[in-house]
């Protein structure tokens, strides 16, 4: 099989427990599970077009746009990675319909275990796959809020007890640990309950998702590969977790060549 397009990050389900990959070549879907235990060939065909406008663009900003859209899209702002900084109110948002049906949205707050016991948040619409994005081995969502804004409120609330990062070399490396994140859920409302009246944030009666990863073998020393240094990767695939494609030469985060121009061969 050989195919070619502007890929996206992989689209992320879960069959059962198993997370399910899928990479879009332009209009062309390709189930990326099948391949795993095969060889398989990237070559960057040296454009980038951005996911906004289709313009051709040198370098990729904001994984995968030119750099004007990179600037005046809201999706792009700092307020999406710093929900509690969300400035709609003051009349300032770069896309105000956007924000209006992307942010004032159920969204959820979340408990999960990607390399160790994390907090985070995501729209409601966008589970499990942002836990699969994130490599997590089990997730728990734990609060239902109206807007991103109430959704930034608690998460920093809850940073002072427990981390919102993923260190992606123990994620990739198979090295988490099991967690209790119901006993976690426990004792990280009783921290917020006061903020969580307030906001009158729903509790969420959720059970834990579990879930498992197609991999064959994980790496014991985590090499990461980049088109722009290497334009044309190859090797056995030996899995996928989180956004990384697991290759027997080292590992590749998809997400960060979003809108760039490749040629698959298997
Ligand atoms: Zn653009």
């Amino acid at each position: 099989m050989q195919l070619n397009g502007h890929i996206d990050k992989m689209q992320t389900s879960l069959a059962g427990s198993l997370a399910q990959y899928h990479l879009l070549f332009d209009d062309k879907r390709v189930d990326m599970n099948s391949l795993v235990g095969s060889p398989i060939e990237l070559s960057f065909n040296k454009t980038i077009q951005c996911a906004n406008c289709g313009r051709i663009t040198p370098k990729s900003y904001s994984q995968g746009y030119c750099f004007p859209c990179a600037r005046s899209l809201a999706r792009c702002d700092l307020c999406i990675m710093r929900p509690e900084t969300c400035h709609y109110h003051l009349g300032t948002c770069r896309e105000p319909d956007w924000g209006l049906s992307n942010c004032f949205t159920p969204h959820i707050v979340y408990l999960a275990n990607s390399s160790g016991i994390k907090v985070g948040i995501t729209r409601k619409t966008n589970t499990p796959s942002r836990w699969i994005d994130q490599g997590a081995i089990s997730a728990l969502p734990i609060l239902e809020v109206k807007t991103r804004l109430e959704s930034g409120l608690i998460e920093k609330a809850l940073k002072s007890f427990i981390t919102d990062k993923t260190n992606w070399r123990v994620m990739l490396k198979n090295e988490t640990e099991p967690a209790d994140l119901v006993t976690a859920k426990a004792s990280l409302l009783a921290e917020v309950s006061s903020l969580v009246d307030e906001l009158d944030a729903k509790t969420f009666p959720a059970d834990v998702v579990n879930i498992d990863y197609p991999v064959l073998k994980y790496p014991t020393k985590v090499v990461s590969l980049s088109f722009d240094k290497t334009p044309v990767i190859s090797g056995v695939l030996n899995g996928i977790k989180g956004q990384y494609l697991l290759l027997e030469s080292g590992v590749l985060n998809i997400r960060k060549f979003s809108s760039y121009h490749l040629t698959l061969s298997t």
